[in-house]
């Protein structure tokens, strides 16, 4: 499966179709909005191109700036705020009811080939967080009262102290199980509704792209994301190996496709950036190159590239995708 992300809604979609036709890119991924949009999904089936709705469980600007009681709160005690990144709380009923409504609306309005749950762990800001970070420097969440709550009633402790590092340091363990439990009910939640509505529909979920025991396990202690728990709800996994961004050879891709696959039997579809993103320096041919040869390199199912306009402005890049065909 070789796909590309496409977020921009005032482009010509037949052209969009058209060029990812030519360029041998037979996968969309796209968000809610987009789909709906007049004629995009018969005009993607004209042109034989399979669309993947991208789901967002716990970022959500718009509804979190109207209702500020739900963001998540972070380990430095301020609103899980970070640049575009507005996350909520993981146990807010609340919020889960509505998104769990949402979904099903899209799924009763809509067609997709397949749906990829994104957003569906805790707050991290990942695409900041760089080899040599340690596990303590990592601001995480949720901190609220409500999860801290919830989860010393799960193991029948009484916190003396609510610093978040303090939790860490004291209850690891337990805090780490007690995040990666309520990541699984929720993915357990959403693909339900998903399988349900239609039983073949492919689900994909998106990873932090973290190895197993990068920064201390802090894919499940920080994220919460236990694929050897979340890996039965699932058909295919996709970490969003952007290795360039968090400051990591090219090679990571292939060692976090193959522990993944490793671990869980599923599909793995790796993730790669196009052009820089928070970083000064460029993205180089050469490093573009290396890129898609460790992302297709088996036991990876394909990529998905990060995202269609800059792919589109870059011919040099764009040729190197359609040799991949
Ligand atoms: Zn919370």
């Amino acid at each position: 499966m070789i796909g590309i992300y496409l977020f921009n809604l005032s482009l010509d979609f037949k052209q969009v179709f058209e060029n990812c036709k030519s360029w041998g890119i037979k996968w969309i991924l796209t968000l809610p909005h987009i789909y709906n949009q007049n004629n995009f999904q018969n005009t993607a089936k004209k042109y034989g191109i399979k669309i993947c709705i991208i789901f967002s469980i716990y970022h959500d600007k718009e509804y979190l700036e109207k209702n500020p009681d739900d963001y998540a709160i972070t380990s430095s005690g301020r609103k899980a705020i970070h640049d575009w990144l507005h996350f909520a709380c993981q146990t807010s009923t609340k919020y889960i009811e509505i998104k769990k409504k949402h979904l099903e609306e899209l799924l009763k309005q809509s067609q997709p080939d397949m749906i990829a749950i994104d957003f569906i762990r805790f707050y991290v800001f990942w695409e900041e967080v760089y080899p040599d970070d340690l596990f303590e420097e990592i601001e995480d969440g949720c901190y609220c009262t409500r999860c801290i709550n919830q989860f010393q009633h799960s193991y029948g402790i009484k916190i003396e102290n609510k610093n978040p590092q303090w939790i860490k340091k004291n209850y690891l363990e337990q805090w780490t199980n007690w995040k990666c439990s309520v990541i699984e009910e929720i993915v357990k939640i959403f693909t339900t509704i998903i399988r349900n509505h239609s039983h073949n529909l492919p689900i994909m979920i998106k990873t932090v792209p973290w190895k197993n025991d990068d920064y201390n396990g802090a894919i499940q202690s920080i994220a919460g994301q236990n694929i050897l728990k979340l890996k039965d709800y699932i058909d295919i996994i996709s970490p969003m190996t952007y290795s360039h961004m968090i400051k990591r050879k090219p090679n990571y891709i292939h060692d976090i496709t193959e522990e993944l696959n490793e671990m869980s039997s599923k599909k793995v579809i790796p993730c790669i950036q196009i052009e820089k993103t928070y970083l000064d320096d460029d993205i180089s041919i050469q490093e573009f190159e290396e890129m898609l040869k460790y992302g297709v390199k088996k036991p990876s199912h394909g990529i998905l590239l990060f995202h269609y306009q800059y792919l589109e402005k870059d011919e040099k890049k764009r040729n190197l995708v359609k040799n991949l065909v």
